[in-house]
């Protein structure tokens, strides 16, 4: 099988690997912890996608034309041991791009250098503000923001730079924070990028309103900080780049609600426990690992794979405004940002 393009022509070139669907913090909106309290039964271990599993997975992925590779959660430093699992996945010839996002909550400076002596190439943070009181509101379990902020200046020494800091922008909630993480990165070396606020899953009460557009973001910078439009790095690039004119560095918008992406959009994620799932948003997703576990032949995964990306015809955000009925999603702690 060649590689494979879906309906809309769109080829297969990134896989984002969900390794765990828990967390350690309980973001309002990703993880809510009404939702996602005591009681709420995680996956047990034994459905969880080993190292090998998923090892195997990535290797047919890449036959297929996988280059870009992201380990996330949940929270995917709760997973024990993930610097074996990226070792394994750095020699993967193919593989030319291998990140990880994380809250930072458990990456210590030790941590940190050894996942990028096992091979990780770039890491993202998520921050969402400055402001303590609101980012121990946010994080929805107090956790302090210099610990956060440790983490960052921990990738940055190991050599992990430029660090990706993403902030989730909610209107009422953070969006006073703009100013003050644009300040405080510039000149920094680190990427901060600005995410619309979206309607993953089905537990954040997401709606419109509180969406603070890109346009009105960039307006409330401009002023202070002038900027101007940056080229994408590769096609199908999540976020838009944007340079402060004075040469203070870069931002990034991701504009999933305003500027919807969907035509460009090359990526597959994985979840925790093998489910194959072709957009963030999705409702549902194809299974890997029961024949991953019935040893089917490599030749088969790969027909199966391709098979299913061929079909694919998803554009959520797209769609997004026109739609009447909203289908219920898989949650994003368990897909993987
Ligand atoms: S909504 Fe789905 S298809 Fe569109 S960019 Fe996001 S993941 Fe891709």
């Amino acid at each position: 099988m060649d590689a494979p393009v879906d309906t809309l022509h769109r080829p297969l070139r990134e896989l984002r690997i969900s390794v765990t669907d828990r967390c350690n913090f309980r973001c309002p909106y990703c993880m809510p912890k009404e939702q996602f309290g005591s009681k709420y039964h995680f996956l047990p271990r034994s459905s969880l996608l080993s190292f090998e599993e998923i090892h195997r997975i990535v290797r047919i992925f890449a036959s297929l034309g996988v280059r870009k590779l992201r380990l996330t959660g949940g929270e995917p430093l709760l997973r024990r041991d993930l610097d074996r699992l990226i070792r394994m996945l750095a020699e993967i010839p193919q593989i030319d791009d291998l990140s990880l996002t994380t809250n930072g909550a458990l990456l210590t400076r030790e941590a940190a250098r050894r996942l990028k002596e096992a091979g990780l190439q770039r890491i993202s943070i998520s921050l969402d503000t400055l402001d303590e009181e609101v980012f121990q509101a946010m994080n929805g379990v107090q956790f302090p923001l210099r610990r956060v902020l440790q983490a960052i200046e921990h990738a940055a020494a190991v050599g992990l730079a430029p660090i990706k800091v993403n902030m989730v922008v909610k209107r009422g909630v953070n969006d006073q924070a703009i100013l003050p993480m644009a300040r405080h990165f510039r000149g920094s070396g680190q990427i901060l990028r600005f995410i619309e606020y979206m309607d993953v899953g089905n537990s954040n009460d997401w709606c419109s309103d509180a969406v603070l557009p890109s346009t009105e973001l960039l307006e409330k910078i401009h002023p202070e900080f002038p900027l101007e439009a940056l080229p994408s790095n590769h096609p199908g690039e999540v976020a838009k780049r944007w340079r402060y004119v004075d040469g203070g560095g870069e931002i990034g918008v991701i504009t999933s609600v305003t500027e919807p992406f969907c035509e460009g959009c090359t990526r597959a994620r994985i979840s925790a426990a093998g489910m194959l799932h072709t957009c963030l948003f999705a409702s549902h997703g194809h299974d890997l690992r029961a024949p991953l576990r019935s040893d089917a032949p490599d030749e088969q995964l790969r027909q199966l794979i391709g098979g299913w990306w061929e079909q694919r015809e998803d554009r959520y955000s797209a769609l997004r405004a026109s739609q009447n009925t909203i289908p219920a999603k898989i949650e994003m702690s368990y897909i993987g940002g």
